[in-house]
């Protein structure tokens, strides 16, 4: 089929809720590391990764390989059976994790993991209510909509016994005040909530260590230390939301929480974890998951093509180093992107941590307006340039740069270049048209 065909079929026969990007959407059809080349042959390079998915590069034969080979020997089980490769991975990301955590429940995504890790906090602390924080975004199921904190991903949300706090968000502070003289007086919300908004004893707080669809939204260092003692003080458990921020991605450490020394009670993953393949993962220190009421069962859970996947994707950031490379790839791509921001003041904020690199546009420097049509435009633009990067925000005016964990500065390099070109093209114009 070529592009037309399948953007006309896509409209006939799926949901036209399912979000695409682009005006006239990109039908993708092969990728290869860094590289994916869309139905007509042209080539991007792959600054978005799916959605922070692609840890280790599109079809790394380092993945690919024991996938296929294990596809050959057994593809299902369901977690009725165990089998050596979910217990394998179960080791493997019980070694890995911080603190205590050692027992995984596996799923199909991270909608599910975050649901699962919600069950699980209510059942261990018999509280009914959750804490998560404005900007969030938790998924797509009925009660990760009510824990997102962005309206529009959020469309018929039903759900009781979740509140919202005020999220660190230095560059437009909800307070007004400045890091670091503010005290991180924003962490003093979760307490305020919980005492205005709960019954006072709280199931949990759910929070992504950088929140991702919100706009890489990068908390001041104290802020989790002070939020995980208030969650101790009202009875709750801690969850971190490490879908986007997991295994090795913020730099240096395995898990986004690490830098900040927070041992969670509960950490969800999926994207990355299986490099695009599906997978969900709720991973509890053992008393919390020894609470979670059973029997319960996932039919996808624990699929050994996945599970050999995710295996083999953490043995390849391991042997590879990819924590340092993310660290030092990711310092290079903050410089690169810096020195835009010298050049375009429509970048109000460069923000993130290792690869996980975030632009904020604004009209104005000083006003901080929020620029969604140029970021529009810029992605538009930068497609056309042959970069895909992501878009996010809740006022739709960030650029979320999330590359394979696996790149090289040159990789950094030609990123830049599109990225400068791109910039240069789109502000001329805002100029002309303004
Ligand atoms: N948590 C976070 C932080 C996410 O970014 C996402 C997906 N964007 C989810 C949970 C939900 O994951 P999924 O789409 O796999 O259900």
């Amino acid at each position: 089929m070529d592009r037309q065909e399948i953007n006309r079929k896509q409209k006939q026969f799926i949901f036209p809720a399912v979000a695409t990007y682009f005006r006239d959407p990109l039908p993708l059809e092969r990728g290869e590391m860094q590289y994916i080349w869309d139905v007509e042959g042209k080539r991007y390079l792959d600054f978005f990764g799916g959605i922070v998915t692609v840890g280790v590069g599109h079809a790394n034969p380092r993945v690919t390989g024991p996938m296929k080979a294990q596809i050959d020997k057994l593809q299902h089980t369901s977690t009725l059976y165990p089998n050596e490769t979910a217990v394998a991975l179960a080791e493997k990301i019980a070694q890995i994790t911080p603190g205590r955590l050692e027992k995984s429940f596996f799923t199909s995504s991270g909608s599910e993991a975050n649901e699962t890790a919600i069950d699980t906090a209510r059942q261990h602390t018999g509280n009914l209510e959750i804490l998560a924080l404005r900007h969030a975004y938790s998924g797509r199921s009925s009660m990760t909509r009510a824990l997102t904190g962005i309206s529009s991903w959020r469309k018929v949300s039903y759900q009781i016994g979740i509140v919202h706090a005020m999220n660190p968000y230095c560059y437009r502070c909800p307070l007004g005040k400045t890091y670091p003289s503010c005290d991180v007086a924003c962490a003093q919300d979760i307490e305020a909530v919980i005492q205005s908004s709960t019954s006072g004893s709280i199931a949990g707080m759910i929070a992504e260590p950088i929140q991702g669809v919100g706009g890489f939204i990068t908390p001041p260092k104290e802020y989790f230390k002070l939020a995980f003692n208030i969650v101790k003080q009202y009875g709750g458990d801690f969850i971190a939301d490490e879908v986007q921020t997991g295994w090795g991605r913020t730099g240096k450490t395995w898990f986004g929480i690490e830098h900040w020394e927070v041992e969670p009670d509960i950490l969800t993953a999926a994207k990355s974890l299986a490099n695009g393949h599906p997978i969900g993962l709720t991973v509890a220190t053992p008393e919390v998951a020894d609470a979670y009421k059973g029997p319960t069962i996932a039919t996808f859970g624990g699929n050994p093509v996945t599970c050999v996947a995710a295996k083999a994707v953490i043995d390849l950031i391991e042997e590879d180093d990819l924590r340092t490379n993310c660290a030092v790839v990711g310092a290079y791509l903050r410089e690169r992107l810096l020195e835009l921001q010298q050049k375009y003041p429509i970048i109000g904020d460069v923000r993130g941590m290792g690869l996980m690199q975030a632009l904020e546009l604004v009209k104005d420097p000083k006003t901080k307006e929020p620029a969604p049509e140029a970021t529009a435009a810029l992605l538009e633009a930068a497609r056309e340039n042959g970069l895909l990067i992501g878009k996010g925000g809740m006022y739709n005016n960030v650029l979320r740069l999330s590359p394979p964990m696996n790149i090289a500065k040159s990789d950094v390099d030609e990123a830049f270049r599109l990225l400068d070109k791109t910039f240069a093209t789109v502000t001329a114009n805002l100029h002309h048209t303004a």
